[in-house]
């Protein structure tokens, strides 16, 4: 694609949102939903080398939808390992929800 990077960070930024957003505690059906989106996605995403290491990691590592938390810290472990493989630094998962769903603390 023209734009690796734009892509990218908008697309994290649906990612994580969405899992933010995810119910605490989800009914069987959007336990399933999400499972498919992310599957279609990981087969979808318009950067095909993105796409096959993505795969792969989530084939090593399969998505947990049990919860917004496990969701959530499940994504972010795998945003950081895009982060290494670029050679970025690892985000602290602990500030997820600071960072897509609350805000900072005042
Ligand atoms: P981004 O990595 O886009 O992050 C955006 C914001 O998310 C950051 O500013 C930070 O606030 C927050 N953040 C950072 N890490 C985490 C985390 N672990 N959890 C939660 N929030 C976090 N690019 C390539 O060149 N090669 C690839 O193989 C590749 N694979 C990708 C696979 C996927 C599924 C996606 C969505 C993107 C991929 N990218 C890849 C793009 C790459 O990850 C970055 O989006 C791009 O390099 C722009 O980086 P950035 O520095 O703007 O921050």
């Amino acid at each position: 694609p023209a734009d690796v990077k734009t892509l990218g960070r908008h697309t994290w930024t649906l990612l994580h949102t969405m899992a933010a957003y995810y119910p605490e505690k989800p009914e069987p059906k959007q336990k399933e939903s999400m499972k498919s989106f992310f599957q279609s996605f990981s087969e979808n995403y318009p950067c095909w080398f993105c796409k096959n290491d993505f795969q792969k990691d989530m084939a090593e590592n399969p998505i947990n939808v049990a919860s917004r938390e496990a969701l959530s810290e499940w994504l972010c472990k795998r945003h950081n390992k895009v982060n290494e493989k670029l050679g970025k630094k690892q985000f602290d998962c602990t500030k997820v929800f600071e960072r897509w769903l609350t805000g900072p603390p005042n």
